[in-house]
């Protein structure tokens, strides 16, 4: 008879994101007549850049052509323009990127599950608590013990260096999902310098790098020394240019990375999506080039400005009502301190003020009583949602 991976046994029933699905169903179920205001799942409000529309249109009316018509992609790693263009984007912020080292994949979902797939069970993998929950999962999922870095108050909810804690495998992202702390060059060189020492390998996830507004914060794990011979990182066109729908992401292995055996981490991650992807449509590689001119990171960066002018919003209400919380500045996220049970404080906001947020406790045990919401969705809901919580936490 069939066996199934254990790991997958010790899995929680839902991914936390559909457990909140699930609530809201219920809900709106039971309450038809009300409007909930969604920010709880970190998905964007405004529509791709038109500059990425146009390229799109323009790659589709090609596969109608028989001259450019476009089969399987042969490297499987991206078109080289592609690779070129977000090559060219990394050069943009001081980061040292060659061209072959980057893999063009479906997003950063999938790469930052993916990767274990090429990790030895029995790596010690460091999470930071509290983190984005695929991590955890994907690595319970293939057997892998997870230890965990805090992020608490005490530390703004940035993960600090363990002393004396050994790990083989450290999941890093900055700006931080769901705290919205940002590294600092300093904070993440010490970081790089404990990988080096423990000849650990980083996976960094820059998910939302596109959100750094202050200069001196690095953009990219590959702005700081020493980070080419200790980490991967993991990028996303979802939040900084809207692609959540549209689905494209990349992830950056230096060439001189190796395993403990000398075998080398490219060539594996290559040989793994070798057999297991087949690539990203050349529709949305197009689109995903066009982000990358001028012009699209003119329109981009329009996006991410709204975004932020709401995150502004967000943050005011939390400082006039003197509730403790963090990111809301190089970052679309606001977490803030509850002072009850995320769980309970989820509940609460649905039921009396039909806002949805992200229980700080479904990203780790350091998130217990404190709140994720996100500032994607559209001025006048941010506006509405910022009244409503300032009436039930005012009462
Ligand atoms: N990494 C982080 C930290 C995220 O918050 C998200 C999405 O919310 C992702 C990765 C997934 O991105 P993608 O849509 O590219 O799969």
């Amino acid at each position: 008879m069939a066996k199934i991976n254990p790991g997958f046994l010790n899995l929680e029933e839902n991914y936390l994101f559909i457990e909140i699905g699930r609530k809201i169903r219920e809900y709106t179920e039971a309450n038809p007549d009300k409007a909930i205001i969604r920010m709880g799942i970190g998905d964007v409000t405004l529509p791709l850049a038109p500059v990425c529309v146009g390229a799109m249109k323009q790659a589709a009316e090609e596969m109608g052509v028989k001259e450019t018509f476009r089969g399987y992609e042969d490297s499987g790693r991206g078109y080289a323009f592609l690779r070129e263009a977000v090559a060219g984007y990394y050069k943009s912020f001081g980061a040292d990127v060659n061209v072959d080292e980057i893999f063009i994949s479906d997003g950063a979902k999938s790469d930052s599950g993916n990767i274990t797939d090429i990790f030895a069970d029995d790596n010690i993998v460091m999470v930071s608590d509290p983190a984005y929950p695929v991590y955890v999962d994907s690595n319970i999922m293939n057997n892998k013990r997870v230890i965990y870095a805090d992020a608490n108050e005490a530390t703004g909810f940035s993960p600090v260096v363990p002393d004396g804690v050994k790990a083989d495998i450290i999941y890093l992202c900055s700006p931080n999902n769901p705290t919205g702390a940002a590294f600092t060059r300093e904070q993440l060189k010490a970081w790089v310098d404990y990988a080096a020492a423990n000849n650990a390998i980083i996976i960094y996830d820059a998910a939302y790098e596109a959100f750094i507004s202050d200069a001196e914060l690095p953009r990219s794990i590959f702005c700081i020394e020493g980070a080419r011979n200790c980490a991967i990182e993991i990028a996303s066109l979802s939040k900084t240019a809207g692609f959540t729908g549209t689905r494209l992401g990349y992830t950056v292995v230096p060439k001189q990375l190796e395993f403990n055996d000398g075998s080398n981490v490219l060539k594996i991650w290559a040989r793994r999506q070798g057999s297991k992807f087949n690539g990203v449509s050349y529709i949305i590689q197009r689109g995903a080039e066009a982000v990358f001119t001028p012009e699209g990171q003119r329109q981009t960066r329009e996006s991410i400005g709204y975004y932020m002018e709401n995150a502004q919003i967000m943050s005011e209400t939390f400082s006039e009502l003197g509730i403790p919380y963090t990111g809301g500045t190089n970052s679309p996220y606001i977490w803030f301190k509850c002072n009850m049970p995320s769980w309970d404080f989820f509940d609460l906001l649905l039921s009396e003020k039909q806002v949805v947020g992200t229980p700080g406790s479904g990203f780790g045990k350091n998130g217990e009583g404190w709140f994720r919401l996100t500032a994607f969705n559209t001025r006048k809901n941010t506006i509405e949602a910022m009244k409503r919580v300032k009436e039930l936490l005012s009462e």
